[in-house]
């Protein structure tokens, strides 16, 4: 090893680590993409003809010209690589380790080379409201199945979320903490999750599942199916209980609570224009979660509900598609993010639903159009989520809802939606997040290595991001790669 160092020669690059590296902490292998042009998450035109250096987790070095081989000099006390040195032949990188003593040792490691000829790289997508579990289920497989079937459809689907590009999701209901572990661990390939546990929801609410004819828990004693054995949902009732179920939550590992505090779609109880939850109900749910340094998101059609929420400090708004001029503004001003869904009046959907749910939806897809026009009119913030559920079928399409958002964004603003937007909202959940290293959803050293190639040029059309991942052809989490169909 020594040897090898002494004969190195040549091209000195010197670049900064943001984080002291410890001599056991070197990898024994590191990936370089050759030759891209770069979407950062946020900037309006592409950065042309990049290379990227990805070591361990996180992208180490971005530079017009990264060399395939030479050695990294890495000092152990203060963390800073000195220099990368070129060595003839490709395919081994040295690191070479300053130690305490001033003493070197150098490591030989494999090069990963990716050669991108020109293909856009960008972080991977994010989809801010998801079910693993709904979207996993056709129809309502989720609660007549076994359990262990239910789960791993799961696992199915978290792969799928990554041949799509998904490299993260925000779960808004539903369960997988063992899932996430296992990901977490490599022992299953899927995207980082952000699990808000059981959605919380009071009797008749948005998730009261219950037959008709059922008693709730609070007369009957009987936990229903969804809230006991799959963990989807739970009812309750006053101050206690939202504190009792949002600290079981947490207590799990949620990164975030979500409660229902408006009338739903799919559900039978709720007529949209309904308010849910108290005043006092909803600021429960807001100090548990405040207390534990995260926060708490809500399903909301209203202004009513959407401001009831937002005035006891709910963070972000999922759809909201029914708000008011008034509502939109102070939205705005408590910098609260909507993640809401351009839904569409599709046909066939009208064949299978329920005349008063195809209803409910029609107003909410009427609503969609007025929505938008305020969110602009206002500047909300707006993250992306597509809400997938119960249509195992229809996950494909999951990249392709980000241009329905056409007509009233640009293609850099639905970027930033499902890339650093969407990775702002993640981060509202401070302390719990379970990803701290860096940033997510952008191209920066120091950023986690969440990183997708596309054939094509998403800043002129976003479409190429949909179609099951199609122009998809690299998908790397974590640093890992999980998908690779170039040549
Ligand atoms: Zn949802």
């Amino acid at each position: 090893m020594a040897l090898m160092k002494t004969a190195l020669s040549g091209v000195a690059i010197s670049a900064l680590l943001t984080l002291p590296v410890l001599a056991q902490d070197i990898p024994t292998d590191v990936t370089l993409f050759k030759n891209v042009d770069i979407f950062d998450g946020t900037s309006e035109t592409l950065l042309e003809d990049q290379d990227v250096l990805v070591v361990r987790n996180r992208i180490e070095r971005i530079a017009d010209e990264i060399p395939s081989s030479g050695t990294y000099e890495l000092e152990v006390t203060t963390g800073r690589l000195e220099r990368t040195e070129v060595l003839p032949g490709a395919g081994v990188t040295g690191f070479a380790v300053i130690d305490e003593a001033g003493g070197t040792e150098t490591r030989e490691v494999a090069v990963n080379v990716i050669e991108g000829e020109g293909r856009t790289l960008m972080p991977g997508l994010i989809d801010a409201h998801y079910h693993l579990m709904l979207a996993a289920s056709q129809g309502d497989a989720w609660r007549l199945e076994q359990p262990d079937y239910t789960h791993a459809t799961m696992v199915i689907e978290a792969n799928n979320l990554l041949q799509r590009g998904f490299t993260t999701i925000r779960d808004t209901a539903g369960p997988g903490f063992g899932i996430k572990k296992a990901v977490d661990e490599g022992m299953i390939p899927g995207p980082r999750m952000y699990l808000s546990g059981t959605l919380i929801t009071q009797t008749s609410g948005h998730a009261d599942r219950t037959l008709p004819f059922e008693e709730p828990r609070i007369f009957s004693g009987q936990v229903p199916v969804g809230e006991g054995v799959m963990k989807l949902d739970r009812v309750v009732n006053g101050r206690d209980e939202v504190l009792a179920a949002a600290r079981q939550n947490l207590k799990q590992g949620a990164t975030q609570i979500k409660i229902a505090i408006g009338g739903g779609v799919y559900s039978f109880y709720d007529p949209l224009d309904v308010t849910e939850f108290t005043d006092d109900e909803i600021k429960a749910a807001v100090d548990a979660a405040s207390d534990w340094g995260t926060y708490v998101t809500a399903h909301v059609y209203t202004p009513k509900g959407v401001l009831r929420g937002i005035r006891n400090g709910l963070r972000t708004i999922e759809h909201g598609q029914l708000m008011d001029d008034e509502t939109a503004q102070e939205m705005a001003e408590r910098g609260v993010y909507l993640i809401t869904q351009p839904f569409e009046a599709d046909e066939s959907l009208k064949a299978i639903a329920d005349p008063i749910q195809w209803d409910k939806y029609v107003q909410v897809v009427d609503g969609w159009e007025r929505t938008a026009e305020l969110v602009k009119k206002h500047n909300v913030k707006m993250g992306f989520g597509t809400d997938l559920v119960f249509a195992p079928d229809m996950n494909g399409t999951q990249g392709d809802f980000l241009a329905r958002f056409s007509p009233w964004f640009s293609n850099i603003e639905m970027l930033r939606m499902i890339t650093s937007t969407n990775a702002e909202i993640l981060a509202l959940s401070g302390a719990r997040n379970p990803y701290q290293e860096g940033p997510l959803g952008v191209i920066e050293e120091g950023a986690y290595a969440d990183i997708i190639l596309v054939d094509g040029n998403p800043l002129e059309d976003v479409a190429i991001l949909g179609d099951n991942g199609s122009n998809i052809p690299l998908v790397m989490k974590n640093g890992e790669i999980f998908k690779n169909t170039l040549d």
